[in-house]
C-alpha cells in the first residue's frame, strides 16, 4: 500500500477547510507531536497537522484525503503515548481534534454525558463536580488531566470505578462518527433522529462495539455519549499486603466473587509490588533493596479496595466484610499466612488516593527517561501467573520488575500493567524493551492472555496471526468502512 506524501497544493486545500490558522506543515508544530513512550514506541511525525471544529470540517478532510490517498490520522489529545501517532511515512495528515471541546449534554435522569473528542478528563471533572456533584464521569484514574474521555473510550481503558461496573468500553453508550466517505454515521439507539442516547445495542445490529478498541483505523468518532455514576460522600480505601502475588489474586477473587454488595462498592481494586513505590522516584536517590521498604511497613504485594458508599454505615459494612474475609483467608487458604497483614494508611495518603483524576502514574518518568505501560487482559485467577512470568522477565532483561493489576467487573477479568522503567535516549534500551516485549508476548498469547492495546509491530501480528478467521472479518470490515485504506495505516496491522 503506499501514500501521498502531501504537498503545498494540499496543505491549501487543508488550509481552505479549517482556515489558516488550524492546518501547518511547520516542522516545529509537526514535530511536538510525536511521542514515543508510555504506551507505544512507534511513532512517526506527521507532514501536515490540521485542527477542525466542526463536523463539516472532518467531512471534506476525509472526502479529500480519500481521493488524493493521503493518510489521515486522528488524535483527540495524544495521551496514549505514540498510538494517535502515524505509523509510515509518508506520514500525512494528523486530524487534532483538540478543538472539538464542547461539553454538550448532562442528563441525570437517564445518567449519561454527551461530549465532543476534545474534552478533556480534567475538563469534565472540574464541570461535573462544580455543577453536578452529585455524579461522577468515568474518567480514566491515573490519567493525565489533559487526556480526553473520548480517547480512552476508543482505547478501551479503565475508569475510576472499573472494578464495579466494568471496562471503559461498557461506560459508552451510542456515538457518532464521519467515515471516510463523508458518511455520518450514529450508533445505538442515536440512530434514530429522536432517540435519546439511552441503549447502546440501539437498533441492533451493534456497530458502536466494533468501533472500540479501532485505534482510529475505521473513521472520526465526533461525539460520544458517556454514562455517570452516583458520586457518594462516603468513601475510603481499604489495604492488605502480603508476600506473593497468589495470595494477592486468591483474596481478591474471594471478595470480587460476592458480585452484589460489597463488591459493587468497590470501585477501584488494584494493587502490585513494592518496585511501583521505587521506580517512582529517580533511580540514583532510592535505595532499591526490599528490606528499605519493609522497615516503612510496605509488603513486597498489596491489594487496595477503594470502597465508596451512600452512608457511613454502608461504608463500615463494607470494610468490616473485606476485613473479616481477608482474616479467615490468611486463617484457612493462604499461601504464607504470616505475611498477610492489613496496611493502615495516613488520613492524607487516604485523600491523595481519592482525589480525581490521581496523576498517580505521572511520575515512573522519574526513574530514568521513559517509561511504557505494556497492557495485558487476563482471566481474573490466572494474573499471578502473568506477574510471575513477567516479573522474571523484566529482571531477566535488566529492568526494575514493576507490576501493576487491577480489577474489572469484579475480577471477571485481570488488567496487568508491567511499567517498563528505562532510557528512552539509548537505542539499546529501546532495543531490549521491544526483545522483552516479543518474548513476553509470545509467551502470553500460548495462555490466551491479549493485550487490550495491541502495538504495530508485535502486539497485533502475532495476536492476528493466531486468530485467522477474525482478521479475515476485520479486513473485510476495514475495506467497507475505508475502501481506500487512508485512516491511521499500520496500526493493528491493517493496511
Ligand atoms: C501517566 C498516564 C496514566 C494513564 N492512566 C490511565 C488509566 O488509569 N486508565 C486508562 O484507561 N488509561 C490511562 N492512560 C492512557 C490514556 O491517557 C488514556 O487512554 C487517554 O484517555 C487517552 O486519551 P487521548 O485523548 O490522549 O487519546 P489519543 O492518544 O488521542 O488517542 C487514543 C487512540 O484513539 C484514536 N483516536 C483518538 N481520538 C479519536 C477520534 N475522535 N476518532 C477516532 N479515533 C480516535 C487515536 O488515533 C489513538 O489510536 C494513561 C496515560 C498516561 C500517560
Amino acid at each position: 500500500m503506499s501514500y501521498k506524501l502531501p504537498d503545498d497544493k494540499d496543505l491549501d486545500a487543508m488550509i481552505g477547510i479549517v482556515g489558516k490558522e488550524y492546518a501547518t506543515n511547520n516542522k516545529a508544530i509537526t514535530a511536538s507531536y510525536l511521542s514515543k513512550s508510555v504506551m507505544g514506541l512507534e511513532s512517526q511525525i506527521p507532514d501536515i497537522v490540521v485542527r477542525p471544529k466542526y463536523i463539516e470540517e472532518i467531512r471534506k478532510i476525509l472526502l479529500y484525503c480519500s481521493a488524493e490517498k493521503i493518510a489521515v490520522s486522528p488524535i483527540s489529545a495524544g495521551l496514549s503515548g505514540g498510538f494517535a501517532c502515524p505509523t509510515i511515512k509518508p506520514a500525512g495528515v494528523m486530524l487534532d481534534l483538540g478543538r472539538m471541546n464542547r461539553i454538550i449534554e448532562v442528563d441525570t435522569e437517564n445518567r449519561y454525558v454527551v461530549v465532543e473528542p476534545g474534552v478533556t478528563i480534567g475538563e469534565l471533572w472540574a464541570y461535573m463536580h462544580k455543577n453536578y456533584p452529585e455524579w461522577a464521569p468515568p474518567v480514566p484514574d491515573g490519567a493525565p488531566p489533559a487526556s480526553t474521555v473520548m480517547g480512552d473510550a476508543i482505547d478501551r481503558g479503565f475508569s475510576l470505578y472499573t472494578s464495579s461496573v466494568g471496562p471503559q468500553g461498557d461506560n459508552f453508550m451510542c456515538g457518532e462518527i464521519v467515515f471516510p466517505n463523508g458518511d455520518i454515521v450514529r450508533t445505538g439507539s442515536w440512530a434514530l433522529p429522536f432517540a435519546k442516547p439511552f441503549y447502546k445495542y440501539g437498533l441492533g445490529p451493534d456497530i458502536w462495539s466494533f468501533l472500540m478498541g479501532s485505534q482510529g483505523t475505521l473513521g472520526v468518532m465526533t461525539k460520544v455519549a458517556v454514562k455517570i455514576y452516583p458520586h457518594p460522600k462516603f468513601k475510603t480505601v481499604v489495604v492488605w499486603g502480603m508476600s506473593n502475588p497468589e495470595d494477592m489474586q486468591n483474596l481478591t477473587l474471594e471478595i470480587g466473587k460476592q458480585e452484589f454488595g460489597i463488591a459493587h462498592n468497590t470501585v477501584m481494586v488494584q494493587g502490585g509490588n513494592y518496585p511501583l513505590v521505587m521506580t517512582r522516584w529517580p533511580k540514583d536517590k532510592v535505595p532499591h533493596d526490599y528490606e528499605f521498604y519493609e522497615q516503612l511497613g510496605i509488603s513486597k504485594w498489596w491489594m487496595n479496595w477503594e470502597c465508596w458508599a451512600q452512608t457511613q454505615e454502608e461504608l463500615d459494612y463494607v470494610v468490616n466484610r473485606i476485613n473479616k474475609m481477608a482474616e479467615d483467608f490468611k486463617k484457612n487458604r493462604a499461601k504464607d499466612p504470616d505475611s498477610i497483614k492489613p496496611q493502615e494508611l495516613h488520613p492524607k495518603q487516604i485523600a491523595s488516593r481519592l482525589k480525581k483524576p490521581n496523576k498517580i502514574a505521572v511520575p515512573y518518568a522519574f526513574w530514568e527517561a521513559g517509561f511504557l505501560f505494556i497492557t495485558f487482559y487476563t482471566p481474573w485467577n490466572e494474573c499471578a501467573h502473568f506477574a510471575e512470568m513477567y516479573t522474571a522477565a523484566m529482571e531477566k532483561y535488566g529492568f526494575p520488575p514493576v507490576m501493576w493489576i487491577a480489577s474489572i467487573e469484579r475480577c471477571r477479568q485481570a488488567i496487568c500493567m508491567p511499567i517498563i522503567c528505562f532510557d528512552s535516549s539509548k537505542q539499546s534500551d529501546l532495543e531490549k524493551v521491544q526483545d522483552m516485549n516479543r518474548e513476553t508476548t509470545e509467551y502470553a498469547l500460548k495462555q490466551g492472555w491479549l493485550n487490550y492495546r495491541p502495538d504495530p509491530y508485535i502486539h497485533a501480528p502475532l495476536t492476528y496471526s493466531q486468530a485467522g478467521m477474525y482478521w479475515k472479518y476485520l479486513r473485510m470490515m476495514k475495506k467497507t468502512f475505508d475502501p481506500n485504506m487512508i485512516m491511521h495505516p499500520g496500526r493493528l496491522a491493517l493496511p
